[in-house]
């Protein structure tokens, strides 16, 4: 069936609910809405902010505009932050699980907090991270998880886990086959045909295996298998079996520019809005011919601030200069500044001085934050 949803763009119909939402939160707090209304509509919004979510995620995929906007969006989320930062820190560098005694795979970041992989697969549906195949692990079809997944080996004829498993030598020299066990005399092996030690490892190989059942006492080559969940006390093959696929993640040189740009942003947000400005991140502008977007737009007294905000590890050179004097011509907003974090070329500031673009420059967030303030009120 087709929705109007379906039509609507998902983040902005995500916006609109969200609103709703909130909207609906302060009738009931003025209580001109009864509790039972209010928990059914907040149910309902709360159900439709998900699906419309998921909508975006899924259209991420195909729709790079779309995975843009949710990525401005993500990187206002502290989780984000912290896992961007982590690949700032290390060039992208991928980033490998950990596995704790549940084996359950976690991400460490920042050197001690560990970040779930589903955080990083959402990165990965709107192209912040890509991942690259690292482990699957078996988890219970019942419980979901791999914890407590053995690996049955079992008797083919009778299912009983309690099989012998020997390996099979051959002595190369006098060619006789027996089980391992057989060859064993302490530490060393020796051939219980010709008495022969083996001493070197290129005297003897490993043909197969053989099992025996001390149940019912059957021989057979390959023991039948399957997994057993001792949580859930329940027993699946692998027809059944949950596979997760476990990735390790990288940063693209592409998104580690892009996210420097809103990293910082967060500082600035918080500074702005306790000044008494209406911050958006990103903030938008609708030119004459097309929407401009920027770090942020603070708002006051009918004023708007454009401020783009520009990371390097080293300095930042011309091309965010560039960049910020074409959105000016388009947005033109009332005060335009370029933060920059740690340090401005030499090059770049001799552009913006020619494109008259207001320049800021912090060693850190916050002193950034402080400095485009200044600028911001005296202006
Ligand atoms: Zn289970
Ligand atoms: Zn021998
Ligand atoms: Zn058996």
């Amino acid at each position: 069936m087709a929705s109007p949803e379906s039509v609507t763009d998902p983040l902005t119909e995500e916006d609109n609910l969200s609103k709703e939402l909130a909207n609906l939160e302060k009738q009931f707090a003025e209580k001109k809405v009864q509790q039972k209304e209010y928990e059914l509509l907040s149910k309902q919004l709360t159900e439709r902010i998900q699906r419309v979510e998921s909508q975006a995620y899924l259209l991420a995929g195909k729709d790079e505009s779309i995975a843009r906007r949710l990525r401005l969006r993500n990187y206002n989320d502290p989780a984000v932050q912290q896992i961007t930062s982590q690949f700032l820190k290390t060039g992208g560098q991928p980033l490998q699980p950990d596995f704790g005694a549940d084996r359950i795979p976690r991400y460490r970041v920042l050197d001690t907090i560990l970040v779930e992989q589903e955080t990083l697969q959402k990165m990965r549906d709107i192209g912040m991270v890509t991942g690259t195949l690292y482990e699957r692990i078996v988890s219970c079809p019942t419980c979901g998880a791999p914890s407590n997944v053995y690996q049955h080996f079992k008797c083919p004829q009778c299912n009983s886990i309690d099989i012998t498993i020997n390996r099979m030598f051959e002595h190369l020299q006098c060619g006789t086959i027996h089980p391992e066990n057989l060859f064993r005399v302490g530490q060393n092996l020796i051939c219980p045909t010709c008495k022969k030690m083996l001493q070197k490892t290129d005297e003897y190989r490993m043909i197969g295996i053989v099992c025996s059942c001390k149940n019912c006492n059957s021989h057979f080559g390959d023991p039948a298998q399957s997994y057993y969940c001792r949580r859930c006390k329940s027993e699946f093959g692998l027809a059944s079996a949950q596979v997760v696929d476990v990735f390790s993640y990288s940063m693209s040189k592409a998104i580690l520019s892009e996210a420097r740009q809103f990293i910082g942003v967060n500082a600035l947000t918080t500074l702005l809005t306790e000044n008494g400005y209406v911050v958006k991140t990103p903030g938008t502008i609708t030119g004459p011919s097309k929407e401009v977007v920027f770090s942020l737009i603070a708002q006051k007294d009918a004023r708007s601030i454009a401020v783009d905000v520009a990371q390097s590890d080293t300095e930042v050179g011309v091309e965010p200069v560039l960049d910020m004097f074409v959105k000016v011509l388009e947005a033109s907003p009332t005060v335009a500044i370029l933060a920059t974090i740690p340090s401005l070329s030499k090059q770049a500031r001799e552009v913006a001085d020619m494109h008259k673009i207001v320049v800021s420059v912090g060693a850190t967030p916050i002193e950034l934050a402080a400095k485009v303030l200044e600028i911001v009120k005296s202006a």
